[in-house]
């Protein structure tokens, strides 16, 4: 029998959330809807044993104690953009606790780019504190590739971005996670066909070179027939009772703290 999954969706908003900082502040979105209110892009995975992160940008800290999780087994790093990785040094604490590294799985590059930027996080260097111990240990993956952590099974996909690539993952065979998509090769496309459920971009309406608009979002989805599609990764344009009132039967816009289980 395949595993039950529960999904958390721990942030929904791109990657300066909603409300903005300045006078962007909530854009078109109505602050009195609780909906509206976008903590960078994350998720939770868990099954009885196991609880796998999606990204760790600057909300991290404050998704992960809003919900409670005392342990991560995993995390996957989609790409290394700053709304997806900047809060990385806050998930330290979880090794404290029993000493065993944090496993950081992402592509290649992107781990590159980690080690540039959080080289401490992963190699003890001589001007390190003699008691600090690195807290994360890198796993590098590749596009295709099938991945079990726990009772969990992944296989990750390559999608693109604009001017870079990222991962998108499917967990179990049954659910779809693709954030900061604009286009899939062939082979990653024909992978999600029918899922239970497809948490996918939908930035805004207009088009972006970086990001599905919706009219893109919801052709994929239509292509693709999941039982449920759910679109992440908003801009302050896009207001949620605004989007859902356009989103085809079976696909909503997501929210933070939605709790999906397959
Ligand atoms: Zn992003
Ligand atoms: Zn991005």
């Amino acid at each position: 029998m395949t595993q039950k999954l529960k999904i958390t969706v721990l942030g929904t908003g791109t990657s300066v959330g909603i409300p903005a900082l300045g006078s962007l502040g909530w854009g078109k979105c109505d602050p009195n809807n609780k909906k509206n209110k976008r903590q960078r892009c994350a998720i939770l995975v868990q099954s009885d044993d196991i609880n796998i992160l999606i990204d760790a940008g600057p909300d991290i800290k404050n998704q992960l104690i809003e919900h409670n999780i005392k342990k991560l087994d995993a995390v996957l790093i989609t790409h290394q953009h700053a709304d997806h990785i900047s809060g990385l040094d806050e998930l330290r604490p979880f090794y404290f606790y029993n000493k065993v590294k944090l496993k950081i799985y992402t592509h290649f590059e992107t781990a590159k780019f980690l080690i540039n930027r959080f080289d401490y996080l992963f190699n003890k260097s001589s001007t390190s504190q003699s008691y600090f111990q690195p807290p994360f240990e890198l796993i590098n993956i590749d596009y295709f590739q099938d991945i079990k952590i726990g009772d969990i099974n992944i296989k990750s996909i390559q999608q693109n971005h604009g001017a870079i690539d990222t991962l998108g993952f499917i967990f179990n065979k049954l659910f779809g996670y693709c954030t900061d998509v604009v286009d899939f090769p062939p082979e990653s496309f024909n992978l999600l066909y029918n899922l239970d459920v497809l948490i996918i971009t939908g930035l805004r309406k207009n088009p972006h070179i970086a990001h599905a608009h919706f009219d893109l979002s919801f052709k994929w989805i239509k292509e693709l027939s999941p039982k449920s599609a759910y679109l992440t990764h908003l801009s302050p344009e896009s207001d949620h009772d605004t989007v859902l009132s356009i989103c085809p039967k079976n696909v909503e816009p997501a929210h933070d703290g939605l709790v999906i289980n397959i």
